[in-house]
């Protein structure tokens, strides 16, 4: 498995995550921010959305990773 986390704080809303991995990342409505999608949530608060994905969603992920202007998105 993959492990994704969204740092909500640094995150800007920019939406680049949701149209390059909607799979995994939609808009989180009480913060404004990204979070995982509830099929691959682990745990969401108001400051971090903590994620497992399958490996085949790997290229995904790591390429939002990659586009987040801000550098909000971690893979491991
Ligand atoms: Fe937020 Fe980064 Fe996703 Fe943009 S790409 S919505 S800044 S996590």
């Amino acid at each position: 498995m993959v492990k994704v986390v969204v740092n909500k704080e640094a995150c800007i809303a920019c939406g680049v995550c949701w149209s390059v991995a909607p799979q995994v990342f939609e808009l989180d409505p009480s913060t404004g921010k990204t979070r995982i999608k509830e099929q691959y949530r682990v745990s969401d608060s108001d400051t971090e959305s903590v994620g497992e994905v399958p490996e085949e969603l790997r290229e995904p992920v790591e390429k939002a990773a990659n586009s987040c202007p801000v550098g909000a998105i971690s893979v491991s």
